[in-house]
């Protein structure tokens, strides 16, 4: 019988990839969402994309009641937790929003899972690094100090996670995802964000659609080769696919520790301009982009060592970062023509 995965925020950029590959390699899932910050559009794209309904269910994972009856209701093999809030400068402004949703929702799918047994993946972030030491990282690297509530609730929740699997018997796997861009080559699934971005790859995808007059490039005095910070751009059907070799290896108990870690990156650094001139050359079109002051809290320079996830998960990073900008122009052009 296979197996069921349930997907917290499924509808949301990652949540819709994620629920893709997980039910290509033959998983039942679940999406579950509240919608506060997506509408219906990669939903409807993940049952194109598959040719069948998934079931869906809306609610909030802040809502204690509301998660036991989910758990009651499908048997949840497993649980990979992304119903969060993510804009870094909004949880500066309002920490207790975030601490409220992103801790409280998770606090209840833990509570959920060990009640039923059912294993742990919780979306984490390379940001937990802070300004590293040395680069590349990796999983051994020290945290730094979050700087920011977002940040905050990321290392908190790895922890919740880390204490949980050691009390309750059950699995857990944190997986730190580094700058997560892209869509799905179908353009039918992507990344759909509310107001003006606050990340580079959609502000660049805006800016050639029109939708923005000028990216601002933040920073061109970092102590890097070309002045700008130094990132690594993981492609999102990538990093959905690490997800899906994660949640196997917790479901056939392949895990050396009930409690994991992995970086979930290319290993490869791009500059901010490298990454804007990769998107001209291969969407074949001009940027307008001016440079501006640094942006607060940026950090000038991480990417990951990606060692221990291709030895211990059998995943590694396939896709060229033009494949990835390709795929997120053509995205862009299809939600222009949507609108
Ligand atoms: N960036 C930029 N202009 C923008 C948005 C981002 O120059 O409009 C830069 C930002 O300073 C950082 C990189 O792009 O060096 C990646 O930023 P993003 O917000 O996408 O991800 P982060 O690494 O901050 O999580």
């Amino acid at each position: 019988m296979s197996k069921t995965v349930l997907v917290s925020g499924g509808a949301g950029f990652i949540g819709s990839h994620v629920t893709v590959g997980l039910s290509q390699a033959g998983y039942d899932v679940v999406i579950a969402d509240n919608m506060s910050n997506c509408d219906e559009t990669n939903y409807k794209g993940v049952c194109a994309i598959l040719g069948k309904q998934l079931p869906f269910v809306k609610m909030d994972f802040c809502d204690a009641a509301a998660v036991d009856a989910l758990f009651n209701k499908y048997r949840i093999d497993a649980v990979i937790h992304f119903a969060a809030y993510k804009a870094v400068g909004e949880s500066v402004a309002e920490p207790l929003k975030y601490y409220k949703n992103n801790l409280g929702s998770f606090l209840n799918v833990l509570e959920a899972s060990r009640a039923h047994g059912t294993h742990v993946l919780f979306s984490s972030s390379a940001t937990v690094y802070g300004e590293p030491e040395k680069t590349p990282v990796t999983e051994e690297s020290p945290r730094q100090e979050a700087t920011s509530p977002y940040g905050n609730t990321k290392q908190m929740c790895e922890d919740f996670l880390r204490d949980c699997v050691r009390a309750y018997g059950i699995h857990g796997i944190a997986l730190r995802y580094f700058n997560p861009i892209g869509a799905h080559p179908s353009a039918l699934i992507g990344e759909l964000p509310r107001g003006v971005p606050n990340n580079l790859v959609p502000y660049i995808t805006q800016t050639a659609a029109g939708k923005r007059e000028c990216l601002s490039i933040f920073g061109n005095d970092y102590p890097t080769e070309d002045g700008t910070c130094l990132r690594d751009y993981i492609d999102i059907v990538d990093l959905a696919k690490a997800h899906v070799c994660a949640v196997t290896r917790m479901l056939e108990d392949k895990m050396d520790e009930p409690y994991e870690i992995f970086n979930i990156g290319t290993g490869r650094p791009v500059s901010v301009l490298e990454l804007v001139k990769a998107f001209e050359k291969v969407n074949g079109l001009k940027l307008n982009y001016k440079i501006a002051p640094r942006r607060a809290g940026d950090v000038t320079a991480i990417w990951a060592d990606p060692t221990l996830a291709e030895k211990k998960l059998g995943w590694k990073a396939t896709r060229s970062v033009e494949d990835t900008l390709a795929s997120a122009w053509a995205w862009e052009k299809h939600i222009a023509g949507k609108n």
